[in-house]
Formats: C-alpha cells, sequence, structure tokens
C-alpha cells in the first residue's frame, strides 16, 4: 500500500511510542497525586510542556494540553472570545476547518457574536488588506488557518498578525496542517494563540496543544479540577503529551530538510499527474502551498470513485478532508474558493509525509491516469 493520506491522519513514529511507553505502563501516576509516582507523571508533563514551548519559542505557562486540534482551536475560539467578547466581532474564513467555523457559528448563535468572512481567491489566499478593511474598534478575535487540510494553501500569517495587532486584537491560527512542515515560533509569526495536533505528526490521535499568549485571558471551556492552570480540567494525558513534544521535536530537527526534499519529489508528482490527466485541475496555490499536499479535481469524474479504484491499485488517498469524507456534501473550502459544487465532487488529495519515495510517488501517478480513465469509462 502507498500511503497518501498523511493529513488525514500518521502512523505513530517508534521514538513517539517509546518515549511513551512508560507512562502508560510503569510511571502510570496522576499528575495530581502527591505521591512518587504522580510526582514522577507532573515531572513528565513538565518536561514536556517546555519543549513544546521551546519549540514555539514561548513560555511553559502559555502551553495548554488538549485532546486535540479540535479541542485546542474550540478552547482558542471560545475561551478568547467569551473571556472578553469586546464589540462581539469575529473575523475568520470560509475555509477554515469545521473546529474553528462551528466554534464561530456557536458564538453567533448563543453569545449575540457577528462573524465576518475574509474572502478568498481560487488559490484559497487571503488579501491582509480585506483584514484591514474588515477590522473595527471592537474586534474580539481574528482566526486564519496557517495552512489548508484540503488545499495546502499557506497564509501570510505575519502579516495578518500585524494587522490584526494594529487594531488592537488578536489572532489565532490553526497550525495544525503546519506543524512538521512550516517554522511555528510564535514570536516570528506574530500570533496570539496557535493549535496543533499530535496525531498529524506521528504522536497519538486524541492529543493536542493550544499556545495562547500570557496576557491574552482565556475562559475556559471545560470546568472540573482545574488542571493546565485552570484553562482545562481533567487529568492530564500525560504520556500523550509526552507523545507530542516528542513528535513535534524530531519534527521540528528535521523539518527545513524533509520540508525542501519533499517539496521536489510533490512538484514531480504534480508534474507527472497534470501529464498523464492533461484536465486535472491542480487546487490551491501554486506556491504558498504545504510540502507534502497535492489536490486536484478530475473533471468528468467522482472523486469518491476514484478513491476507490485507486485503493484498489494500492493507492490510499482522500477526496477532500478526512472529516468532509463519505458525506454527500462538496467540500465546504472547494466551494468557498470558487469551484462549482458538481467540480468540487470530482476532488482527490494526496498528502504525504516525510518518509515518502520518488517511486512511491511515480507509481501512485501512473495508478491516478488509470483510475481516472476506468472512472471515466474510457479505459479499464
Ligand atoms: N484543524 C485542521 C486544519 C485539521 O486538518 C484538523 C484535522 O483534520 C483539525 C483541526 C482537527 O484536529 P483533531 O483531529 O486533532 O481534532
Amino acid at each position: 500500500m502507498i500511503y497518501l493520506d498523511s493529513a488525514a491522519t500518521t502512523a505513530v513514529r517508534r521514538e513517539v511510542l517509546e518515549a511513551m511507553w512508560p507512562y502508560l505502563t510503569g510511571d502510570f501516576g496522576n499528575p495530581s497525586s502527591t505521591h512518587s509516582l504522580g510526582e514522577r507523571a507532573a515531572d513528565a508533563l513538565a518536561a514536556a510542556r517546555a519543549s513544546v514551548a521551546a519549540d514555539f519559542g514561548a513560555r511553559p505557562s502559555e502551553i495548554v494540553f488538549t485532546s486535540g486540534g479540535t479541542e485546542a482551536d474550540n478552547l482558542a475560539l471560545k475561551g478568547i472570545a467569551l473571556a472578553r467578547p469586546k464589540g462581539r466581532h469575529l473575523i475568520t474564513t470560509p475555509i477554515e476547518h469545521e473546529a474553528v467555523l462551528e466554534s464561530c457559528d456557536y458564538l453567533r448563535r448563543q453569545h449575540g457574536f457577528t462573524v465576518s468572512m475574509l474572502g478568498v481567491g481560487l488559490d484559497g489566499l487571503v488579501d491582509p488588506d480585506e483584514l484591514t478593511a474588515l477590522l473595527t474598534p471592537g474586534t474580539t478575535l481574528v482566526s486564519v488557518m496557517y495552512a489548508n487540510n484540503e488545499i495546502g494553501t499557506i497564509q501570510p500569517i505575519a502579516d495578518l498578525a500585524e494587522r490584526a495587532h494594529a487594531a488592537s486584537t488578536v489572532l489565532h491560527t490553526d497550525a495544525v496542517q503546519a506543524a512538521g512542515w512550516l517554522p511555528l515560533d510564535v514570536s516570528v509569526l506574530g500570533v496570539d494563540a496557535l493549535t496543533v495536533s499530535g496525531h498529524k505528526l506521528g504522536a497519538p490521535k486524541g492529543i493536542g496543544a493550544l499556545y495562547v499568549r500570557g496576557r491574552v485571558p482565556l475562559e475556559p471551556v471545560l470546568h472540573g479540577g482545574g488542571q493546565e492552570r485552570g484553562a482545562r480540567s481533567g487529568t492530564e494525558n500525560v504520556a500523550g503529551a509526552v507523545g507530542l513534544a516528542t513528535a513535534l521535536r524530531l519534527a521540528e530537527t528535521s523539518r527545513a530538510a524533509e520540508a525542501a526534499r519533499v517539496t521536489v519529489l510533490r512538484d514531480e508528482f504534480i508534474a507527472a499527474v497534470q501529464r498523464e490527466v492533461p484536465d486535472a485541475l491542480l487546487t490551491g496555490h501554486p506556491e504558498h502551498r504545504l510540502p507534502g499536499l497535492a489536490s486536484f479535481c478530475f473533471t468528468g469524474t467522482s472523486g469518491e470513485a476514484v478513491l476507490l479504484e485507486l485503493e484498489r491499485q494500492g493507492i490510499v488517498c482522500s477526496s477532500g478532508s478526512a472529516c468532509a469524507a463519505g458525506s454527500d456534501e462538496p467540500s465546504h473550502v472547494l466551494v468557498a474558493v470558487g469551484y462549482e459544487p458538481e467540480v468540487a465532487q470530482t476532488a482527490a488529495r494526496f498528502t504525504m509525509g516525510p518518509a515518502i519515495t520518488a517511486d512511491e510517488l511515480r507509481e501512485a501517478a501512473a495508478a491516478v491516469k488509470s483510475a481516472v480513465l476506468a472512472v471515466q469509462g474510457i479505459a479499464r
């Protein structure tokens, strides 16, 4: 099998599992317990927090461990908006993950916020000047994802953060897909909050983290025992936090080299697919795109049918985001950037992990050709 669905999830890395193992077995204590088992767990959690903070150029007290990207996005949006509602105005984009879009919608329905959407062109990029135009003295929070999970477009986050700050507001970025590929230094990015998720980069599902700049007030979403300095109650997932810290550190160590290597392979794959299937439409921005993501609309097909045909040939990919897959709705991202719903239904997304090889991608490109032709009924 050739796995081209790394944006959906990844396998746990051996080094990550080895780092986690002690905290799932012998050192299984609850970090809140005062006995030695508890202290060892608390020490491991503190070390994981310090490691993640170092990778973000942040302070340990600015890291909140969560159950994943969805929870971190919910905490960022609801937590920041409800702590300091100001003019009850949010700005986001229509191509965010549902975790952001639905949190905005909840704040609109239940707490009287208005939500402004930044426009996006076919390439998925937002225009920083439009952000400046939408910002008001009452803007509570801006949330723009670092890189999109379906089309891979990378947003000009530092510029957007500067504009948000000029209007005395704060900016959150969902960096779930960017982590492992793009720099995460929060000072360079200028962001006030940033979401990551473990399972996209070799840690298990069910662990994530939210960075929140120290001076930004945060209202908890989960109430209970007051763990995570009151920001997120619930017994901490110590092994998960250790796994996330290990995965982030590993990714960070080889990030620049892997990103450069995979970008070359991805571009060869894009060129091969476009050669084999001349009417394939590459989605997203031609340059500002994640190293490991190539997504196409294969007009005259159905994305799901192409996927099934590819799987028959041993290639595993996805029709869009994993969350949208299996639903009859066309991808909200592709529709928002301007594809007709019928065209959006023909999308197939190929996402590579750092271990991808040129041979695998050559094989995949050949399989794409025969899958598309088979679905179009031109050949079998
Ligand atoms: N944000 C983006 C951009 C994602 O791609 C995903 C997962 O696909 C999430 C958030 C949600 O993360 P999790 O699966 O950890 O809840």
